[in-house]
């Protein structure tokens, strides 16, 4: 009987433990994408971005001699009705950590079906980075030490071709299920600025070895050079393994690269919020350290500060150029990131959770467990975190990393005479309906940040001696 490959976020060829299995398994795959429950949870972006690597994937399937056979419905019931039409009784898969794909892979083996997880996602088994006395890492630094010194092992060769079955499947077609649907005006921008496909992955991976690696400790910093490798939105969707790249930088550090040694770093964080989120499901909801739970964030959805936050116009000039660049390319500098959340959950007292959602939403690199570790990192609600009292400072992350100002003109069209492509973008981007143009004045801001700074610590000395 054949298998079926349920394929999630593990979309390529290289490096693929699944399918090299598969190739050599002596039957016939049918590989399986499916519009789930959990495509249903996407935010608008990351749906869209996940059919664009669909879309790049199903050919170079193709090439292997085999399908993607599209289905939809929920993961238990679309998977034992394939079974049932193609005389299958197993289904193996790529073994994620997050919740709700490991609640889908119980709910297939409680339809009757024989699941199979295979490693690929990670670097490591969550169970094999523990402490001495076996049990999970709370803070990061000992993590990334065991981490380094685990072998995970050489990269898989891509399978040659992959056993067809005499009868394929009915298959839905990829473009009906209009995963781009959502993303409403802003999506043809978005989806201008993403790189899918295994093979601009690698592309990206060589370009950045070659180019960036040597200069990344300072550049990654450096708000205008953006020095990062861009490779999260590809390591989300499984378009190349983090085996892989590990493995070069790893090559790369060996020749000396100055590097490499920080870029593993950032990579052993992927790792750690992963496995943090494997060992601890309610990492997207509850605060790691429960001591948090009863704190009072702004809860409420419709708030003006909230509103200017969401709509890029606090009238902060760096945040708000972070928050634009996510409206337009879907992807949003590392410390942009930490500096519009700590602007949310500590400078206006909103809720983490709030903004987690927001860039579910909107992030096209989004991934449970980075995206949840991050916020919780910059709340300070978890055991390794920033601590309450570090409040990041608009002017002094401005004066650090945006000296020049370049990263601010690239995003904010007001008050610039000739505002570049990139600025103007973004009121292309968000809904007409705001009624928004470059010409309006530049708005004043929601909150001194000085004043949110007193107000955060002031909440947080209540809280401590409550
Ligand atoms: P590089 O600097 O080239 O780093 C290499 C890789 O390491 C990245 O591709 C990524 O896979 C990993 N990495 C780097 N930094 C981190 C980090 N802090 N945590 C976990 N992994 C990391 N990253 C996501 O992939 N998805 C998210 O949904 C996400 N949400 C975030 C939310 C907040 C509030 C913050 C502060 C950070 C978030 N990050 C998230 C982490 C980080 O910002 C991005 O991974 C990074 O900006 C991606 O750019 P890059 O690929 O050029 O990274």
């Amino acid at each position: 009987p054949p298998i079926l490959l349920w394929l999630r976020r593990d979309l390529r060829l290289s490096d693929h433990p699944l399918l090299h299995a598969a190739a050599r398994a002596g039957r016939p795959v049918i590989p399986v994408a499916l519009n789930d429950e959990a495509v249903a949870a996407m935010g608008a972006a990351p749906r869209m971005r996940w059919g664009m690597a669909l879309a790049a994937f199903a050919p170079a399937l193709a090439e292997l001699g085999s399908r993607l056979i599209c289905r939809s419905g929920p993961a238990d019931r679309a998977l034992a009705a394939l079974a049932r039409e193609t005389g299958a009784s197993e289904v193996w898969l790529t073994a994620l950590p997050d919740p709700l794909a490991r609640a889908q892979e119980q709910a297939v083996q409680a339809a009757g079906l024989t699941v199979r997880a295979f490693p690929g996602f990670l670097l490591a088994p969550p169970e094999a980075i523990a402490t001495g006395q076996g049990r999970p890492f709370r803070v990061f630094t000992p993590f990334w030490r065991a981490l380094a010194a685990h072998d995970p092992g050489d990269p898989l060769p891509a399978p040659g071709r992959l056993p067809a079955p005499d009868h394929w499947p009915s298959s839905e077609r990829l473009e009906d299920w209009r995963l781009e649907q959502a993303m409403q005006r802003g999506g043809p921008l978005v989806a201008a600025h993403q790189n899918p496909g295994e093979a601009r992955a690698r592309a990206r991976l060589e370009a950045f070895l070659d180019h960036s690696l040597d200069g990344y400790a300072a550049a990654r910093d450096d708000l205008a050079a953006d020095g990062g490798s861009k490779l999260s939105e590809n390591l989300a969707y499984g378009e190349i393994s983090p085996r892989m790249v590990w493995h070069a930088a790893r090559a790369a550090q060996e020749r000396g690269s100055p590097g490499a040694e920080t870029f593993l770093r950032e990579l052993a964080w992927r790792e750690f919020s992963q496995h943090a989120l494997w060992h601890n499901p309610t990492l997207p909801d509850s605060p790691l350290d429960p001591a948090w739970a009863g704190f009072p964030w702004d809860r409420a959805e419709d708030s003006p500060a909230l509103l200017a936050w969401r709509q890029a116009r606090t009238g902060m000039p760096l945040v708000d150029a972070g928050l634009r660049e996510l409206w337009v390319t879907g992807r949003m500098h590392n410390r942009m990131r930490m500096l519009t959340a700590s602007v949310l959950c500590k400078t206006l007292l909103i809720d983490w959770r709030i903004g987690l959602r927001w860039f579910a939403d909107q992030l096209t690199d989004w991934d449970a467990a980075a995206n949840a570790l991050n916020w919780q990192w910059v709340a300070g609600t978890g055991p390794d975190a920033a601590p309450f009292f570090r409040v990041f400072s608009p002017d002094a992350q401005a004066a650090r990393h945006d000296a020049t100002g370049a990263y601010r003109r690239r995003w904010l069209a007001e008050g610039q005479r000739h505002p570049p492509a990139t600025a103007l973008a973004f009121f292309d981007a968000v809904p007409s309906s705001w009624g928004l143009s470059p010409g309006d004045p530049y708005p004043p801001p929601v909150i001194d940040p000085s004043e949110g700074r007193r107000r955060a610590l002031a909440a947080f000395e209540r809280f401590r001696k409550r």
